[in-house]
């Protein structure tokens, strides 16, 4: 096998890995990590690093309370970052920009919140079967209190969802349409427009899981016009432990509080409270001051690179990854062609188990992730127990994806096929 160097074509990207220390480590003596599991967590800038270091150093404060400068300085960075990510998904107001966990956390804020206000026994909810189990299990869980009908998109032998089959359930009545922007195992991005369209003139709520969408192309939430939208900071090169709930401010306004507390409330008696406003209603507690900040600095950094750039990017990276994984005998490849895909490529191999291929990969410094990325129903779709998945985002080479070829070749090579 000779393996050719591609390098010239993302040169321009190259110049941004030096921003992400972790990429220049050598995972053991002599061995480059090739970081290929951006799907799950993304690695950190420099700048994101500076960001949340530098407050810890100047004006680490609690927010909202003290009436000293430092309280002030740091309330006015959280409240900056929050008009940063605002902008960043073109919110029509800040107030509308909700810090929570994790996008797991922001889908369980909505089913608690708005499911448990607005929904009724015998109501229908549309999924789809690419869900993550964070899209998946927050609506189960409620349909053990609110008798609810849960019903499912097909995911279609291609890989895509089944908007045929969606426009007959529409006929249900739905009341909500929760759906994934993209697919973390499939890499499907889905049409998320025509999805929302089609529920909007159906009388239902759209809810948007932007983990796997958010932090790798353009989402515009006034041009998509969905109800509700999740993502997660540390996919998108900000910290752990900071997500992002978006909605239409009518229906935030409506819901009731999620969690109770500090910060969440305007008065309170013994018997009794009245609920602060928008957006600190939901966000009950010290919140996560200084991974707000960095998220605040990564919405920045991914800002001044461009989000369309970073998907061309993508596009380029995962068109390569599917050719040179399609010449490797005995290696399929799930989901759609790169055209209606976004930077993740799951595949398996004959006669190898995933978590073998991974642990072979890693010896060569090269993380990919293996099992069923928490999309159980998905892979039992898809009649195997686990797959491999290689994921790319802005810092990701061709290079890389000659590697990760060139170790797979030498799982064919340690297995004997
Ligand atoms: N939805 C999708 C599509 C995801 O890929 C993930 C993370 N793997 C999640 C939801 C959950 O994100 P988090 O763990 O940050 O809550």
């Amino acid at each position: 096998m000779i393996l050719t160097s591609h390098a010239d074509n993302d040169s321009n990207f190259l110049r941004y890995r030096k921003d992400f220390p972790i990429l220049a480590l050598d995972i053991k003596p002599g061995v480059p990590l090739v970081y290929l599991d951006s799907a799950a967590t993304s690695q950190k800038p420099e700048q994101v690093l500076d960001a949340m270091d530098h407050l810890y150093k100047n004006s680490y404060a609690n927010i909202h309370r003290g009436i000293h400068q430092l309280a002030e300085d740091a309330t006015e960075q959280y409240e900056s970052a929050r008009n940063k990510i605002s902008e960043f998904i073109n919110s029509p107001s800040p107030e509308q920009i909700i810090f929570t966990r994790n996008t797991t956390e922001s889908i369980n804020l909505i089913v608690q919140s708005w499911g448990r206000t607005n929904l009724k026994p015998g109501d229908t909810v549309i999924l789809t079967e690419m869900e993550h189990h964070s899209n998946l299990v927050p609506w189960q869980l409620l349909s053990e209190f609110i008798d609810i009908n849960l019903e499912f998109i097909t995911v279609t032998e291609e890989g895509l969802l089944d908007l045929e089959e969606y426009e007959q359930l529409l006929k249900l009545n739905p009341k909500a349409v929760s759906f994934t922007q993209m697919s973390n195992v499939l890499g499907t991005v889905t049409p998320a427009s025509e999805i929302i369209q089609m529920a909007r003139n159906a009388g239902a709520t759209t809810i948007v899981d932007g983990a796997q969408s958010v932090p790798h192309f353009p989402v515009d939430v006034q041009a998509l016009d969905m109800d509700f939208l999740a993502f997660s900071g540390h996919k998108m090169c900000g910290p752990s432990g900071i997500g992002v709930l978006y909605g239409k401010r009518d229906l935030l306004e409506k819901m009731p509080p999620f969690l109770g507390g500090g910060d969440m409330i305007k008065q309170v008696k013994l018997r009794e409270f009245s609920a602060n406003d928008l957006p600190y209603k939901f966000e009950a507690g010290t919140p996560a001051i200084a991974e707000v900040v960095g998220f605040g600095a990564a919405v920045d950094y991914l800002g001044s690179i461009g989000m369309e750039k970073i998907f061309e990017h993508e596009q380029d990276i995962v068109s390569y990854a599917i050719e040179r994984l399609t010449e490797i005998p005995g290696l399929k490849i799930y989901g759609p062609d790169a055209r209606q895909k976004g930077g993740v490529v799951s595949f398996t191999m004959s006669g190898s188990h995933p978590h073998d291929i991974a642990q072979i990969l890693d010896n060569e410094g090269i993380a990919i992730r293996a099992g069923h990325h928490c999309a159980m129903p998905l892979h039992q779709k898809l009649n195997i127990p686990a797959s491999a998945r290689a994921s790319f985002y802005l810092y990701n080479t061709r290079d890389e994806i000659d590697k990760l070829a060139e170790g797979l070749y030498s799982v064919l090579d340690i297995f004997g096929i």
